[in-house]
């Protein structure tokens, strides 16, 4: 496939976003005229952000009348982030970041079903967000059900049964290679991992942001106890220059 007919492909899916989502492409085009982020500078507010966080030295930015009179017209959220719903791990703190900065997504073990997918489409495609970061977890409690599901072979009724099946592929391959406690951990490594597999090969649209737009999609693990947020790959602090910043 040549690059016009992607581009064009990529065009018209942005096109029938915005038409579906009620939106005009002028308001489209204005986001995208206004922020306008890339993925490397999206990473350094997140990792500043969280520094901020961690050290009790966080500005509450964009709390303002003005920047709400801003976004009322329009939005280029920096990044999009997909969180567990656990009450513990809040982006918009975690990262010391406010009103249109982030586009979350939060869903108990931070997996990405058909809903969740359409909302990053939608940040990526129409809103320019150049940053997708998924979210693990420290003890995450879903992850934590698909390792009891695995092991003691515990029935979780209703939907939850359902989450639990989609985490558990990653359980079963934490358990080949992590022992003890360090099954849940390298559980939660594995589904944050996968996700942003799934997410960065997903087709027709996200797959092509990736390859000619320069969208990053990323897993990353939030520490319940320092509040710190690192990078799975860790070549990705080093590849941006981030890890001088803490
Ligand atoms: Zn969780």
């Amino acid at each position: 496939m040549g690059m016009f007919k992607t581009c064009c492909l990529l065009t018209s899916a942005v096109v029938a976003l915005s038409a579906t989502m009620g939106l005009s492409t002028a308001a489209a085009g204005e986001a995208k005229a206004g922020e306008g982020s890339t993925a490397h500078q999206a990473l350094k507010k997140l990792v500043k952000g969280n520094a901020r966080f961690v050290s009790g030295q966080m500005k509450h930015p964009n709390l303002s009348a003005e920047r709400r009179a801003e976004l009322a017209k329009g939005q280029s959220p920096y990044a999009v982030i997909v969180s567990c719903s656990d009450s513990r791990v809040p982006p918009e703190q975690v990262f010391d970041a406010g009103p249109g900065d982030l586009f979350v997504i939060r869903v108990a073990g931070n997996i990405v079903g058909d809903d969740a997918q359409a909302s990053i489409e939608y940040a990526v495609g129409v809103l320019n967000s150049p940053l997708v970061l998924v979210m693990g977890h420290e003890n995450c409690g879903a992850v934590g059900a698909a390792l009891k599901t695995e092991t003691e072979g515990t029935a979780f009724p209703g939907a939850i049964h359902d989450l639990v099946e989609s985490i558990r592929p990653s359980v079963q391959s934490a358990m080949k290679r992590a022992e003890g406690d360090g099954v849940l951990e390298a559980a939660i490594q594995d589904n944050a991992e996968r996700v942003v597999a799934e997410v960065a090969d997903s087709k027709p649209f996200l797959d092509q942001a990736v390859a000619e737009k320069g969208v990053k999609v990323l897993a990353a693990r939030y520490d319940l106890d320092s509040g710190k947020v690192t990078f799975y790959d860790h070549h990705v602090a080093h590849d941006h220059g981030l890890d001088h910043d803490h």
